[in-house]
């Protein structure tokens, strides 16, 4: 694995802190490295490998379309792409797609229909503290995260951030520009922090009541994640606009933006696109993956395991001071410690004994399996918990 890492060191920029492992193949909720080790992977590659890794819909998909397929213009007519968009569209509120190839494109493209369905007074978009949207420079404006930004100013005009649930700051926000607000249920990337109830009904209901548009950035939370298809559905809401795109294809690279009623026409001829976007390759995965998703409970499997991890994080918590906080919906959940260098301790800890895990936010330990796991998976977490803190 040396001979990776310095080859990797000397030819690629170096914008990622990795850990010293090289992986060879992955099986279901394994990955195999380079030198031979098991490792249980409680990350999924951030939440992206929805069915795990190697998954015989995701392999057979790709073989099948790569025989027949991979890529033609979007000046063409395609099948595979109308067809995961009549899927998605009949199991969501939505309309309408706009199909791209990452989390941060989906989330350029809603701000672009936002802008075009907005007037050139009314282009105000408000989004949360700690929130995440994307690294380009429209994306990174979005990201009520300083740290983030830092060093890519200047900005494009008309963001502004609101604290998180709090319903009075986001009022004291809005005025005669702002046209949309964009929101996380669950932030993943801030730590893991879970959205009020009553806060999203409240910030719904107003957009509603003001004509403002409701986009949920669903990129981490969509396709199963949080124990509902679309973490909108524990909120009994529907979101104008919903932005996916990592566990879609379940590692195949993809976005997808869609949109509900007139904001799904906000966009017409020429005024956007995207070379690879919604080319028949990443379209048949998708759509075998979100098929498999449905037809076999997974949405439910997902509800189900979530509670069963929360559950057993939560006693564990009661029996340790340096633990502040167990949050999380479905398979989408966080450890907080009291301090940074702890929560760091127990990602590297867990490396060192074959599980991997990561941070969210600066305090956060997070875990989310692929959709597939099973409870001795978990259970050997715990156990690891209850053993290094
Ligand atoms: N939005 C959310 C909520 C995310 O979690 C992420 C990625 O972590 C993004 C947007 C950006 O996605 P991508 O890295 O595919 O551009």
């Amino acid at each position: 694995m040396e001979a990776v890492f310095e080859k990797s060191d000397a030819f690629v920029m170096k914008t990622y802190k990795r850990f010293r492992v090289a992986f060879e193949y992955g099986k279901g909720v394994y990955l195999y490295s380079l030198d031979g080790k098991q490792y249980l992977d409680f990350l999924a590659g951030i939440a992206v490998n929805t069915l795990g890794h190697s998954h015989e819909v995701v392999v057979q998909a790709l073989q099948e379309q790569a025989e027949k397929l991979i890529h033609v213009s979007n000046l063409y007519y395609i099948k595979e792409q109308a067809e995961l968009a009549q899927l998605l569209v009949e199991n969501s509120c939505c309309d309408k797609v706009f199909f791209s190839n990452s989390g941060a494109e989906a989330n350029e493209t809603a701000i672009k229909i936002v802008r075009k369905w907005g007037n050139p007074e009314r282009f105000k978009i408000l989004s949360f503290n700690n929130s995440f949207h994307g690294r380009t420079i429209a994306t990174l404006a979005l990201t009520g995260q300083k740290k983030y930004q830092k060093g890519f100013e200047p900005f494009p005009d008309g963001f502004e951030y609101v604290n998180f649930n709090d319903f009075s700051d986001f009022k004291s926000k809005v005025d005669e520009k702002t046209v949309a607000v964009f929101v996380e249920f669950v932030q993943g990337e801030g730590g893991i922090n879970v959205a009020d109830r009553e806060f999203i009904k409240s910030v719904y209901d107003y957009c509603k009541d003001n004509g403002m548009l409701f986009i949920a950035d669903e990129i981490q939370t969509g396709i199963g994640r949080t124990g509902k298809l679309f973490a909108y559905e524990h909120y009994s809401i529907e979101p104008d606009i919903i932005t996916l795109a990592k566990g879609i294809a379940s590692g195949f690279p993809m976005g997808a933006t869609l949109a509900k009623g007139d904001v799904a026409g906000a966009l017409g001829f020429g005024d956007h696109g995207s070379t690879f976007g919604g080319n028949p390759l990443a379209c048949r995965v998708a759509f075998g993956v979100l098929g498999y998703v449905l037809k076999r409970g997974l949405v439910e499997h997902a509800a189900l395991l979530g509670d069963y991890l929360l559950k057993g994080l939560g006693e564990i918590a009661e029996e340790k001071d340096d633990i502040v906080r167990v949050d999380g919906l479905g398979l989408m959940v966080g450890v907080e410690f009291s301090d940074r260098k702890k929560a760091e301790d127990i990602v590297k800890k867990a490396f060192e004994h074959y599980i991997l895990l990561g941070k969210a936010g600066e305090k956060t330990v997070r875990l989310e399996p692929p959709l597939i796991v099973e409870k001795p998976h978990i259970d050997k977490v715990l156990e690891f918990f209850r053993q290094h803190i």
